[in-house]
């Protein structure tokens, strides 16, 4: 029981940054309110379609030093892995700008790794520690998850980024072409070499996993307020209440953890931050006729490819458009050829059947480090989103951090590169 203990706190989102942060929090002997208008980790929310990676390795941003060379061929090629909106470029162009510059040299790679490792470093455990408590501890796989290369030399040109995966302590093997046939049989000898992430893992069905959190947290005695939020009543700077659009939720705290819904809220609390949807995509194949032990992320597609109890997923792309925007399922298209071209010996299989398709908003800040601590206008209200391409793997160690800042007691780890303001300067 902490000092303050017991507030009532209501949690806003039920995606996996939301459902971890509630666990926490209410591990902490406060009284938890789950407000969210839609089923926890339904296939609205990110925490559904992603490409189930739980990756200690995921310190580095995506942005990274001599991206702004690659960014004609983001709006010229709408084949590539990273495509932008020509319609939705104006209102994009300023996030793109700090996106870029954000990773404009290693000095700042590194102070944005050294923030994500924090993040990421414990989560398989986390998880597996959850999923045990939660009653589904087979939805954990932990057989690592391995990035793999045309060949050695199209690793070593990625040399730096392993160097510095390597410095902060995370694990890894180097797969040569004859092991590699080994351990993946069907994967195309286009590809010859491998690196294997050896603490890595998978939650095989995210979604099942959220809504087995989710009856975990009411089990244990939180309330579900099936409501959007729509802002705050704040007196004298005290919070009183979440506003919905079924009524006021009385409370003592608030958490923002509505994924891309989170910046009307922020802005709400005080807080302008630029986040927007980096949309992904992803196709399920049933009944593929391979499993794949480990899952897999090829250097050309630059998507995650792994076995689900649903068949074989394939998740990734980003595309930089309007929240609203219709989905353009070629971006889905694009996942199947990656599919074909990665198991030929099974493609005739992967047009047996309809495929799943999903088109989900990743809540990305340009800084590639998620927005985690108080709001300008009441500490009583604290952020937790934008998560971006990560928010599976860095949900558990936020959910910590919340729960310690909701409290006001001592964080498990330095707050300060993740405070909303940082984008107010
Ligand atoms: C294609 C793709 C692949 C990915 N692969 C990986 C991966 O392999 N590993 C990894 O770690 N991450 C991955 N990610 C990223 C990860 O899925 C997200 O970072 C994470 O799911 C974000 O979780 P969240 O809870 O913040 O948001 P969400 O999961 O989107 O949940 C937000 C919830 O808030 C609710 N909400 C919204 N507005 C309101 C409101 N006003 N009031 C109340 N509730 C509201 C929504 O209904 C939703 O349920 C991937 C993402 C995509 C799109």
């Amino acid at each position: 029981m902490t000092r303050e203990a017991p507030l009532t706190v209501a949690v806003i989102g039920a995606g996996i940054v939301g459902l971890c942060a509630a666990l926490e929090v209410q591990r902490a002997g406060h009284r938890v309110v789950i407000v969210e208008p839609d089923e926890p980790g339904g296939r609205q929310a990110a925490s559904y379609g992603n490409g189930t990676w739980i990756n200690p390795a995921a310190i580095l941003p995506i942005s990274l030093p001599g991206l702004w060379r690659r960014v004609p061929g983001f709006l010229l090629d709408p084949t590539g892995p990273f495509v932008i909106r020509w319609r939705d470029l104006p209102r994009l162009a300023g996030w793109l700008l700090r996106f870029v510059a954000a990773g404009r040299n290693w000095a700042l790679v590194g102070a944005c790794a050294r923030g994500r490792y924090l993040l990421c470093k414990d989560t398989v455990d986390e998880h597996l520690a959850y999923a045990r408590e939660a009653g589904v501890p087979g939805l954990i796989r932990r057989d690592g998850l391995m990035y793999v290369y045309r060949g050695r030399d199209e690793f070593l040109a990625e040399r730096r980024v392993w160097d510095m995966r390597r410095d902060f302590g995370v694990r890894f093997s180097e797969i040569e072409a004859g092991e590699l046939r080994r351990l993946q049989p069907e994967l195309s000898t286009e590809y010859g070499f491998g690196a294997r992430l050896d603490d890595a893992g998978q939650i095989t069905d995210p979604g099942a996993y959220c809504g087995a959190l989710a009856r975990l947290l009411v089990a244990r005695g939180a309330r579900r307020v099936i409501a959007r939020a729509t802002g705050f009543d704040i007196a004298a700077g005290r919070l009183r209440a979440v506003r919905t659009d079924g009524g006021p939720v009385a409370c003592d705290r608030a958490v923002i953890a509505a994924g891309i819904g989170s910046a009307l809220l922020a802005c709400a609390a005080g807080d302008a931050v630029p986040l927007i949807s980096e949309r992904g995509y992803h196709v399920v194949i049933p009944d593929p006729g391979l499993d794949i032990a480990t899952g897999l992320m090829p250097s050309d597609g630059q998507m995650g490819v792994v076995s689900t109890p649903q068949g074989l997923r394939l998740a990734g792309q980003v595309e930089l458009a309007d929240v609203s925007a219709p989905p353009d399922w070629r971006r889905a298209e694009i996942l199947l050829g990656y599919a074909r071209k990665m198991f030929p010996g099974r493609a005739a299989r992967f047009d047996a059947k309809p495929v799943d398709r999903w088109l989900g908003h990743r809540p990305s800040t340009p800084d590639g480090l998620p927005c985690i601590g108080p709001a300008s206008a009441t500490p009583d209200i604290v952020h937790c989103f934008g998560h971006a391409h990560t928010g599976l793997t860095q949900a558990p160690a936020s959910g910590r951090l919340v729960a310690a800042l909701v409290a006001g007691d001592v964080p498990p780890f330095d707050p300060s590169p993740f405070s909303a303001t940082r984008f107010a300067r």
